[in-house]
């Protein structure tokens, strides 16, 4: 009995494996030709700065608009995309597309100072980035580049460290994602001359109750400001949390308390009408 239910058991077990490896495979097709149809958009979310509540940019976060099961999220597509090596292509495809809704803003009378892009680690390890960049003409100090801290645990670094400092050098900023929920010191990163710190939401959610994380909060900021590197709290979900930020000196927020990722439409008649000055 025991050997029966322990042969049932493997085989639950290698159909289940089965299972995940068709549908995983499935996926993997679906996104290869997701790519082709062009289904990959890019939203926007808002930040504003935490004193004068301006709009001071937005970040592009990709979508797939999936025929079947409607917008996903990068955790649904992410991981089997770096299994496909596709992630630097998708990171392509979005700072194209921002390129493109930048000049459509401008064209609308709304101005949108900075668009902040995630840029995944095979993209800053690829060789040939730098002269991709170049072809796309970037406008300087208006887009930047966010870097999550373990890109900078990889092999490779000499490839990374050179592409930084000639992204650098073609005018776009770094800003260091998610900080906090690595092992990398601060001090070490901010080596790296970012721009902006960005605070993950993990030590931002909890600031309102935990004097831990508040405390955390507070010496990031204040060691980030000492160097001249501008902080952005990410996961603002509250108005209290938006403003306790904004008394640990903050710069700059982000989270549903302003404003949820948006298709280009929405963010675009969101702007307009909500988070830009008439001018006098
Ligand atoms: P991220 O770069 O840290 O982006 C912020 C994520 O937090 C976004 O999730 C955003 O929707 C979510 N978020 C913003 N405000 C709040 C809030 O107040 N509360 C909560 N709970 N969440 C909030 P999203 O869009 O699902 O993206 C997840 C991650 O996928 C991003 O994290 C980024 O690491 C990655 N990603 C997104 N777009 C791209 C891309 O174009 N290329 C690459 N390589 N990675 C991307
Ligand atoms: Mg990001
Ligand atoms: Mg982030
Ligand atoms: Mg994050």
């Amino acid at each position: 009995r025991a050997k029966a239910m322990g042969r049932n058991r493997h085989e639950f077990f290698t159909q289940n494996l089965q299972a995940e490896i068709i549908s995983h495979k499935r996926t993997a097709d679906e996104l290869l030709a997701g790519i082709e149809r062009q289904e990959f958009v890019t939203w926007y979310q808002p930040q504003f700065d935490a004193v004068t509540t301006e709009l001071t940019g937005v970040e592009a976060l990709v979508r797939w608009q999936h025929p079947h099961h409607g917008i996903l999220a990068p955790d649904r597509f992410l991981k089997i995309a770096e299994d496909l090596n596709v992630t630097s292509l998708l990171d392509h495809i979005v700072l194209e597309t921002v390129l493109r809704d930048k000049q459509r803003w401008a064209q609308m009378g709304l101005h949108v100072p900075k668009v902040s892009v995630n840029v995944s680690s095979r993209r800053l390890h690829d060789q040939s980035l730098v002269e991709v960049l170049t072809n796309l003409d970037i406008p300087p100090n208006q887009i930047s580049f966010e870097l999550v801290e373990s890109i900078f645990l990889d092999e490779h670094e000499d490839i990374a460290a050179t592409n930084l400092e000639q992204i650098k050098a073609l005018g776009i900023d770094i800003e260091i994602d998610d900080f906090g929920t690595g092992h990398t010191s601060i001090v070490s990163l901010l080596k790296l001359k970012p721009k902006r710190l960005k605070i993950d939401r993990q030590l931002v959610m909890p600031i309102l109750h935990s004097p831990q994380e508040r405390a955390l909060v507070r010496s990031i900021i204040e060691i980030a400001r000492s160097l001249g590197v501008e902080t952005v709290a990410e996961g603002v979900e509250t108005m209290q949390h938006a403003a306790l930020l904004r008394e640990l000196g903050c710069d700059l927020l982000q989270g549903y308390a302003f404003a949820r990722p948006l298709p280009f439409n929405d963010f675009t008649t969101m702007a307009l009408a909500n988070w830009t000055r008439v001018a006098a």
